[in-house]
């Protein structure tokens, strides 16, 4: 309870109120109360003196007191104050409300005392008396302060009232998308990879469900490469496996010769034990865990050596193979080890599909940042349609012809990790007239700073 957003939007409501409220009470009540008692002074001291002019006049009129209680009485009801006025000696003779008559005055109100400025010296001839509690501003004043606390106690309810519908509203309009990631994260999380999440949001809760989708997406599509990949090797391993134990049943029945049996294991354990070595390679390179030792290389010798190892296969096929490279070309930054497996891996395969009387070529092109390999040859081509996918893992274009060759479809995938693992790219285009040629880029030069002679950079990618 205490962490679902609702309680926690309402508190935090909760806390401006009371926040505001303390506020007012501490710094607004107290300056309005001021202001308020400030008036009722000036108003009563003006009353006051007011009342002390017209007695004053009324005294000079008669020269004396008598008759003033109808007057008193009168300035009772005008200002709506108990009024009293007393001899020197404090002896009533006159009382708006007619209850101290003749009694002497012992209250403690706000008095004033009435002189004859018509005498040398002055005479007192009277005090006037005023009831501090009696007056209507002291009344107004005294109102004022309560309906103060009264408005402020309303505000604080109306404020309360506001927060628990702007909870409310608030709450559901963040919960819901909430909600709606946390439920979607749960079914994901039991399997379910088809859950998407929809929040018309542009905030950040929008940007969440973006991004949780996006990361749906990419778990559905390792899912489905997991799948794939699976399968697909149970395929692969499943013909090598059957035909050893072909062999093997003939070689018991003693209807093979079995020279020629352990001469086929023996290549279907080579191929098998490929597959397994291209799938180790593979799984390291997808799972970005290849250890790169990059350092400064010259191309040349890396083509040529890559040429060297195919070389006796070359001729035995009767196939030419040349090498065109520019003067000049900068080293390149490459793991050595890996660009020649990549290099040979090109040659075989153009070897594999080139016939008798053709020609592979080697050739290289400086374009600034990158050097461009290009293994061209003029065997069979690849098809329009076969020319992306053959970079994808198990894809052959001839799947009989290449078992006959040993071919499982892992070489292309695995240099194109190679590559694009050094930050280059690879793709095939057709040769003309015929036949294929495959292009790469390896980076020129050490990126900066250049790390010292003889410490390569090692890294994962
Ligand atoms: P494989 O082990 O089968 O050679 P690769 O990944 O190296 O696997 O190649 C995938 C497929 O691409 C091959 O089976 C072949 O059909 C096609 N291929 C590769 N190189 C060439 C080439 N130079 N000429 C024609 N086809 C090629």
């Amino acid at each position: 309870m205490i962490h679902r957003i609702q309680f926690r939007l309402l508190a935090a409501f909760l806390l401006v109120i009371v926040v505001a409220m303390a506020t007012i009470m501490l710094f607004v009540l107290p300056a309005a109360e001021q202001q308020i008692d400030a008036y009722a002074q000036r108003t009563g001291r003006l009353q006051l003196a007011r009342m002390q002019h017209w007695l004053l006049g009324y005294y000079s009129a008669r020269g004396s007191w008598s008759g003033v209680q109808p007057f008193i009485e009168e300035m009772g009801v005008l200002y709506g104050q108990w009024v009293v006025l007393a001899q020197e000696d404090g002896t009533v003779i006159a009382d708006s409300r007619s209850l101290l008559f003749g009694q002497p005055f012992t209250e403690d109100w706000t008095e004033v005392s009435l002189r004859d400025g018509g005498q040398e010296p002055e005479r007192i001839i009277g005090v006037l008396y005023v009831s501090a509690e009696s007056g209507i501003d002291e009344a107004f004043a005294r109102a004022l302060r309560d309906s103060l606390g009264v408005y402020l106690a309303l505000g604080a309810l109306l404020a309360l009232a506001v927060a628990l519908v702007l909870t409310v509203i608030l709450s559901r309009a963040i919960s819901a998308p909430v909600q709606q990631l946390v439920e979607s994260a749960r079914k994901a999380g039991g399997g379910d990879l088809s859950v998407r999440v929809s929040v018309p949001d542009h905030g950040e809760l929008g940007q969440l469900a973006e991004s949780f989708n996006a990361m749906i997406c990419d778990l559905e599509r390792s899912a489905e490469l997991r799948r794939d990949l699976v399968a697909d090797t149970a395929h692969e391993l499943r013909t090598p496996l059957s035909n050893i134990s072909g062999y093997l049943e003939a070689l018991r029945d003693g209807i093979v010769d079995p020279q020629d049996a352990l001469s086929s294991v023996e290549e279907d354990v080579g191929l098998l034990s490929r597959l397994v070595d291209d799938l180790q390679e593979l799984a390291m390179a997808e799972a970005g865990t290849l250890q790169l030792n990059r350092q400064s290389e010259d191309l040349a010798v890396l083509i040529e050596r890559s040429m060297n190892s195919v070389q006796a296969r070359a001729e035995a096929q009767q196939v030419t193979m040349k090498l065109s490279l520019p003067d000049g070309l900068p080293p390149i930054w490459v793991d050595f080890q890996r660009i020649t497996q990549v290099l040979h891996n090109l040659l075989v395969n153009a070897l594999t599909h080139t016939e008798a009387g053709n020609r592979i070529t080697v050739a290289a092109e400086n374009q600034g940042r990158f050097i461009e390999v290009r293994v061209s040859d003029t065997g069979e081509g690849i098809p329009h349609r076969d020319r992306v996918k053959v970079f994808e893992r198990f894809y052959r274009v001839d799947r009989s012809r290449n078992r006959a060759t040993g071919g499982i479809g892992l070489g292309l995938t695995i240099s194109k990790h190679l590559i694009e693992s050094h930050g280059g790219s690879i793709r095939v285009e057709p040769n003309e007239p015929k036949g294929s040629v495959f292009v790469f880029t390896v980076p020129a030069s050490a990126p900066s700073p250049q790390p010292l002679e003889g410490s390569p950079e090692q890294g994962a990618y």
